[in-house]
């Protein structure tokens, strides 16, 4: 079943039971100044639930575009993890609850594929509930049918849920796929994350917290007059067990990038058959980074995200940027973009026809962000490897601050990018001789922009060397992120 077919079939059994379809909310989470992107389907419905808003209607359903950049490390190595994924969600706005949502996320999943549903098998399916929550694990046994076994009760962290303010809270329940015994232990999803696949958190919004020191502490005040319904289904997850492939970077919409990118750099894909595997197969890892961050950057780009230094941007740049190494790890030293981003388009059009006509614009972005990485790269690899050369002649193992000091100096070469290139080569990096060095270059900066203050500088120099080159890039990009460090 495709991508987009798992979609529709999500919102029409949603919206058979009532649910009012709302689109997705753009990646940049505009409303929210703790967030910088939209990471659940919940999230443009907060108003709601904190009672600050009426709600339109009070059954709503969606399919919200997210960004998870926490998650940027596992992207490739677990097999459900993108930094982009799409989240299916129903939501009840005081309407109804425990019960019936359970009722409504089971039938989806278990009706037969000629009724409408996802046709999965019953006893592959493992909820868990929150430890406490006889409630729910009464809901699964009785009204479900489930036998006592197959119900794991787990603890705060995973099945509770808080907003992290005082507020709506309450406990969880998720569905988990047992993907079966190639992918590891049996016993349920307790004891083996990566054959038992979470794939739909049902939030059960029924108490409210107080203030607290910190998300672990605070005191349950009550229950909420109007208890809500959240849920969080990962599109890509579904599709990936309904399409009977190994991982979310396998499915119809990512595939093609992945495959290109092997056309590209001739390198096999799919040595690796499970996660443990995976960790000894770095370029099947980097395959699915490239698919993965390639996605991500057309989906930012397409709700408006440019590459900057900062915040969003910089996030972006730093997707970019990590998709550029992928590739040139497997030896494709050319800019890729132009051959990768063309197909992750005609992956995603289908669902998002914007990306086709804005396509000129989001291209334009993401070639000139890859050219421009592309020759700080270029620069800066020579130098690098010289100085790796020169300590590993020596007898040393750590590249002194000094060196990538000068590389970020002169070449804008990231710090990140030193410290894993060199890492790449066995070295470690002075780290702190180099944040020594650049707070030294600050402060030079500082005395010298204060002796200027008073002087008449004469600006005609510059004036007619901006004439001549046009404004330059400034390229020492990651000054900024070190600094906050
Ligand atoms: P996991 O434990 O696997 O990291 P999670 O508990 O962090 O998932 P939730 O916050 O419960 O995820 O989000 C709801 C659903 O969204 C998950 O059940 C999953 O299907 C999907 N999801 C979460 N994170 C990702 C991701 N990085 N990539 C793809 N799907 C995701
Ligand atoms: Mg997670
Ligand atoms: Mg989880
Ligand atoms: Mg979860």
């Amino acid at each position: 079943m495709r991508t987009a077919e798992v979609k529709r079939r999500f919102l029409a059994h949603f919206e058979k039971n009532g649910h009012t379809v709302v689109p997705s909310a753009p990646l940049p989470a505009i409303d929210d100044p703790n967030l910088l992107f939209i990471n659940a389907g919940m999230v443009q419905f907060v108003p709601y639930f904190l009672g600050q808003a009426e709600p339109p209607h009070s059954r709503a359903v969606s399919v919200q575009k997210c960004i998870r950049t926490p998650d940027i490390d596992e992207v490739g190595k677990t097999s459900r993890h993108g930094t982009f994924f799409q989240m299916n969600g129903n939501f009840s706005f005081g309407d109804y609850f425990k019960s019936q949502a359970i009722r409504f996320a089971w039938d989806l999943c278990t009706m037969p594929l000629d009724k409408g549903g996802y046709g999965m098998d019953p006893d592959r399916i493992w909820p868990t509930v929150y430890f406490e929550d006889d409630e729910a694990f009464d809901i699964w046994e009785r009204e479900i049918g489930l036998p006592k076994e197959r119900i794991t009760r787990l603890g705060k962290g995973p099945n509770f849920w808080s907003m992290g303010i005082p507020g709506p809270c309450g406990p969880c329940s998720e569905l988990f796929y047992d993907r079966g015994p190639q992918y590891g232990q049996a016993g349920g999803p307790a004891v083996d994350e990566d054959r038992y696949m979470e794939f739909w958190n049902l939030v059960f919004m029924q108490n409210i917290r107080g203030e607290g020191s910190g998300k672990e502490d605070y005191p349950i005040l009550g229950d909420l007059p109007k208890k809500n319904i959240d849920t969080g289904m990962g599109l890509e997850r579904m599709a990936s067990i309904l399409q009977g492939v190994d991982n979310l970077y396998e499915i119809d919409e990512v595939r093609p990038i992945l495959d290109r990118a092997t056309e590209l750099t001739g390198v096999k894909y799919g040595v690796s058959k499970s996660q443990v595997a995976a960790e000894s197969h770095p370029n099947d890892v980097r395959l699915r980074v490239i698919a993965d961050h390639v996605r991500t950057g057309l989906m930012l780009i397409g709700d408006g995200v440019t590459p900057s230094n900062e915040g969003r941007g910089y996030v972006l740049r730093r997707i970019l940027r990590r998709a550029v190494r992928a590739i040139r790890l497997l030896g494709f030293e050319e800019p890729a973009f132009p051959h990768l981003f063309p197909v992750a388009r005609d992956c995603m059009a289908p669902s998002y026809p914007e990306l086709e006509s804005d396509y000129e614009r989001i291209s334009q972005y993401a070639y000139g962000e890859e050219e421009a990485f592309l020759s700080t790269l270029r620069a800066g690899t020579t130098i690098l490897d010289t100085a790796v050369k020169e300590v590993k002649g020596e007898g040393g193992s750590e590249l002194p601050g000094k060196r990538a000091f000068e590389l970020h100096d002169t070449y804008g070469f990231p710090i990140d990018l030193t410290l894993e290139m060199a890492a790449e080569q066995g070295l470690t990096v002075d780290e702190k001789g180099f944040r020594a060095l650049m707070t030294e270059q600050r402060q030079r900066a500082k005395a010298d922009a204060a002796s200027r203050k008073s002087a008449h500088a004469d600006k005609s120099a510059y004036t007619s060397l901006l004439t001549e080159n046009g404004p330059t890039d400034w390229v020492a990009y990651e000054t900024l992120e070190s600094e906050a460090k």
